[in-house]
């Protein structure tokens, strides 16, 4: 059944050109809601896009690498140019980055990983928040199982650590913006079947680093496997509407218990 609190609303996804953002798009956009993706790769973006008007909906594109502050200003002005009004943002691109013994990861990628997934985040929110106060809305953060419940990705101490401190800016920036009836909650998800390989550079000495650990019956009792980016879309079509009006200032785990094991 269409969820008609998103008809006519404008959402803002970064990372919208693929796996969990690309599914949450499109379901955003298939219950009326108009889309405006972020993203730094507008050819994947593009395709989903094409994919929405063939239902129906309405999406745009703005060329958008998160990390740059000039360029997630003005993607966001352009949604609310094109639609006078930005009422969702779904901050979701992120990288795994580099995994590496402490003493071998760069600052160079440390600071890469940062950039995106929590900086990348901040300005992302930061804004929207003048667009968002004028009729209230929600703001979903695609962050991690690891970093808050999950510690045993030996060498993701950058990626865990964004991970983290995307929780925690949640937290206060629902209690600031509660105010202007601006919800604004996380999403941990487990494994999910997505391209974020494509963006994880795993050095061979993360070997040196890792505790061995057995999970005879696998490590996934749930599902013996990954979610899927789908699965995650449901919970973000949830937290961005009506249908979760009183939910705010919360990090839901979307990972079938897998953290609860490792
Ligand atoms: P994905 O690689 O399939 O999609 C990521 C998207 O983000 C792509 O469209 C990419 O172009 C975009 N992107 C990357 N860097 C960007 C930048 N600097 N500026 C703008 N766009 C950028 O990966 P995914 O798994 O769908 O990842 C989405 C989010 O989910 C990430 O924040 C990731 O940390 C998180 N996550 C993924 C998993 C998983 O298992 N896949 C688990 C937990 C959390």
């Amino acid at each position: 059944m269409r969820d008609k609190s998103l008809i006519n609303k404008v959402a803002v996804v970064s990372g919208g050109g693929s796996g969990i953002g690309r599914a949450s798009a499109l379901l955003l956009a298939k219950h009326g809601a108009k889309v405006c993706f972020l993203d730094r790769s507008p050819d994947e973006a593009e395709k989903v896009i094409a994919e929405i008007k063939e239902q129906g909906g309405e999406a745009m594109v703005a060329e958008t690498d998160v990390s740059n502050e000039e360029m997630v200003r003005k993607g966001i002005q352009a949604a609310a140019d094109a639609w006078g009004r930005v009422d969702i943002v779904f901050a979701n691109a992120g990288i795994n980055g580099t995994w590496a013994p402490i003493e071998e990861l760069s600052v160079e990628d440390w600071e890469t990983t940062m950039d995106i997934n929590l900086k990348g985040t901040f300005m992302t929110v930061k804004y929207a928040v003048l667009h968002l106060k004028k009729n209230g809305g929600s703001v979903i953060i695609t962050s991690s199982i690891n970093g808050n419940r999950t510690f045993s990705n030996f060498g993701s101490s950058a990626y865990s650590t964004s991970k983290a401190g995307q929780v925690a800016f949640m937290k206060m920036a629902a209690l600031e913006l509660a105010q202007f009836k601006i919800r604004v909650n996380a999403i941990s998800p487990g494994a999910i079947e997505t391209n974020i390989d494509e963006n994880t550079n795993i050095t061979d000495s993360v070997d040196k680093i890792e505790i061995p650990m057995k999970f005879p019956k696998g490590s996934q009792p749930l599902a013996q496997g990954s979610g899927s980016p789908e699965q995650v879309a449901d919970l973000v079509l949830f937290l961005a509407s009506d249908a979760s009006s009183h939910i705010t200032g919360t990090n839901i785990y979307i990972d079938g218990v897998e953290s609860l094991l490792r």
